[in-house]
């Protein structure tokens, strides 16, 4: 063969391999969601863990791509809840304020989730909060309104996707004479007959492979909160806050770490977390307590990242959020009543001394702390801010810019199937 046929064929084998490479697709894909997670809330996170020593939050390294989204719902000049900006991020379509899965016209619209399901991907959803909340909901129901507990857990058991995990059940309906369950021991019991394995003792499973679909929601966690007098309903059936209860911080990551070794397969798998609880520790315009939260948040997402490093060619991680919560600045200037009286100041080691939430002491307790940390907050609701979107992985380049939360599921989906 002569020296320059050898050449040629070596350069073409060359773009061969490079264009077999070019072409692959993720097959495995995270989405994580911050519930309320905005901007300001994940740059205290990092200056106040830097500060404390924590860690750093992985998604802030300089190796992943970052970009904002937008995340107004359908009604005009109305700001998102989770519902709308959940089924934004996970059926690609605006929506209106409080809807489920559906448009704003109330039709049912398919989720990435659901998508990829009949695609033979495996799926997870994981939340801090209640399975049937607004943001998991988003991926497999289909509802005007998300006070439609019983009938999304009924879609959720409809959907036969393979690994749930979260906080628990809330129970009822909109309309209270629609009412489906009793108790979460019914639930469990339609499950089951559902042929769901359901796991109530995850420290029983922790890194075993479980048979698929599969369900968790641990009593001992769910039973923390049964009793507290001073909680709202919500609370009852999701995690507790990681500043009241450090030694459960690291359950949202644990259940990430089980959906990952139960869930991968040659087809790929599709893992959403939400790290719920940050959105209400925001509502409550307290600031550590969020911070605690995005720290645990931040150690789920370290779960996928290992895996990421496994598998760069072929893994996509996205981190965002639905919306912000409270309105939270860095910095509220001079202020009589603080006991940090400097202009132009951030204390945020100040928050270190906070060791419990709001749920557990009261607004007096928690405004005094963002006070002399000169953490400012507008509302105790949400805001239009738009919110970041950090990338790692095959195809991450395509959410780099300013775009609507509703284009997240047609990237995906173009990157999957090209
Ligand atoms: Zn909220």
């Amino acid at each position: 063969m002569k020296i320059k046929n050898f050449l040629l064929i070596v350069i073409w084998s060359l773009i061969q391999v490079a264009t077999v490479y070019s072409q692959s697709a993720p097959k495995y894909i995270f989405l994580f969601i911050g519930d309320g997670m905005g901007l300001n809330q994940v740059f205290l996170t990092e200056k106040y863990l830097s500060e404390e020593k924590g860690g750093p939050l992985v998604f802030l390294n300089n190796n992943w791509k970052f970009g904002l989204t937008k995340t107004d719902c359908k009604d005009s000049f109305k700001i998102t809840d989770s519902g709308a900006a959940g089924t934004a991020i996970a059926c690609g379509e605006k929506t209106k304020y409080g809807y489920i899965g559906n448009d704003k016209n109330n039709l049912p619209l398919q989720s990435i989730a659901a998508e990829l399901y009949k695609k033979k991907f495996k799926i997870g959803i994981i939340t801090s909060v209640s399975l049937n909340h607004a943001t998991p909901a988003g991926f497999y129901a289909h509802q005007p309104t998300r006070k439609n507990y019983d009938f999304i857990t009924k879609e959720l058991i409809s959907s036969k996707f393979d690994f749930f995990a979260g906080g628990g059940f809330r129970l009822g309906n909109a309309d209270p004479t629609k009412k489906i369950y009793n108790s979460f021991n019914e639930i469990i019991t339609e499950l089951t007959s559902n042929k769901v394995n359901v796991i109530l003792n995850f420290s029983a499973i922790k890194n075993e492979k479980i048979s698929l679909p599969a369900l968790i929601v641990d009593t001992t966690i769910l039973n923390l909160q049964k009793n507290w007098k001073n909680s709202v309903i919500d609370e009852c059936y999701a995690f507790p806050y990681a500043i009241d209860y450090p030694e459960y911080k690291e359950i949202l990551a644990n259940y990430t770490a089980s959906a990952i070794h139960n869930l991968i397969n040659e087809n790929g798998f599709f893992i959403m977390v939400e790290g719920g609880k940050i959105d209400w520790a925001c509502h409550d315009n307290d600031a550590a307590t969020a911070i605690h939260e995005i720290s645990s948040f931040n150690m789920a997402i370290i779960k996928a990242y290992e895996f990421y490093l496994k598998n760069p060619e072929n893994t996509l991680i996205i981190v965002t959020s639905d919306h912000e919560t409270g309105g939270m600045t860095l910095g509220k200037g001079y202020n009589e009543s603080s006991s940090s009286k400097n202009y132009y100041a951030l204390y945020p080691q100040i928050l270190a001394k906070q060791n419990k939430s709001r749920l557990f002491s009261d607004s007096t307790f928690v405004a005094k702390y963002s006070d002399d940390a000169q953490i400012g907050w507008t509302t105790s609701d949400h805001t239009a801010s738009p919110v970041g979107i950090w990338t790692i992985g095959k195809g991450s380049e395509k959410f780099v810019g300013i775009f609507e939360n509703a284009e997240i599921k047609k990237k995906i989906l173009e990157l999957v199937f090209p």
